[in-house]
């Protein structure tokens, strides 16, 4: 039977309202170079903001399908089979993270940026005005993409706060960024400025890494370190309860009006 149509605006009203309160969340937007990064570096954060009421919402400019992708390559697969493989492990770990998850199609093995890229990154920030935005590391000989990832990011930040910068028109203020944890983070220059207790939700990045089918060894790899810095974390002034963190560099001092 249809709706009668007062019914029917009432619904919309209602369903608009509440559109309306789910878009008022603030966001974390997390951007990755490959489908996978996300869930290594960043799996915990993601986790544990989405927890707390946040908007994660997690950018994917490739799917690692060239560079992250060795034993689907070695198994014979097409590049539209690995593809689609990457897309549907992410979509899964985002979805046990609670997280949002847009996928740019750039390719990777280079990862190419380009001038539309740029505007989408920029109407991201400026639609979404992240509290906080977290991507790769500045250095990273084993892997351009990375680097080329954070360039993307630092640049359309800036971009969405120019005036003069076409394309939406709400530019953001200053949201601090956040730098993944590389993987051989000496050669990276990278710097432990935060430790982040991932504790409460380690559980969650755990299955996340599990649907990461392709890098199987990094399961392991990815949960020894979360253990390390973890033990940092409590060492370091962090809650006595922690067993699991994350650990990122800042790109931009820290404000306030006090140190702590
Ligand atoms: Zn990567």
């Amino acid at each position: 039977m249809e709706a009668h149509p007062a019914s029917k605006v009432v619904n919309d009203q209602v369903r608009g309202a509440l559109k309306k309160m789910s878009d008022n969340r603030q966001t974390l937007l997390v951007i990755s170079a490959h489908s996978a990064d996300f869930v290594w570096r960043a799996g915990g954060a993601i986790a544990l903001y989405s927890k707390r009421g946040y908007r994660a919402r997690v950018l994917c400019l490739s799917y690692g399908e060239r560079g992250e992708s060795a034993s689907m390559w070695k198994a014979g697969k097409t590049l539209a089979e690995i593809k689609a493989k990457r897309r549907e492990e992410a979509e899964r770990a985002a979805d046990i993270l609670g997280a949002e998850i847009r996928f740019f199609d750039q390719g990777d093995y280079p990862l190419r940026p380009t001038a539309e890229l740029i505007d989408e990154l920029v109407d991201e920030f400026r639609t979404y005005q992240p509290v906080a935005v977290l991507t790769h590391s500045l250095v990273d000989p084993y892997n351009m993409d990375h680097v080329r990832a954070t360039e993307l990011t630092l640049e359309s930040r800036v971009l969405a706060q120019a005036h003069g910068y076409p394309g939406k028109p709400d530019v953001i203020d200053a949201p601090p960024v956040f730098l993944f944890e590389p993987h051989q983070p000496e050669q990276c220059e990278f710097k432990v400025h935060f430790l982040l207790d991932i504790t409460e939700v380690f559980e969650q990045k755990r299955r996340a890494m599990e649907c990461m089918g392709a890098q199987e060894y990094l399961w392991e790899y990815y949960t020894d370190l979360a253990k390390r810095r973890g033990l940092q974390c409590k060492r370091n002034g962090g809650p006595k309860t922690c067993v699991y963190a994350e650990a990122y560099q800042r790109v931009y001092p820290q404000t306030g009006r006090e140190f702590v």
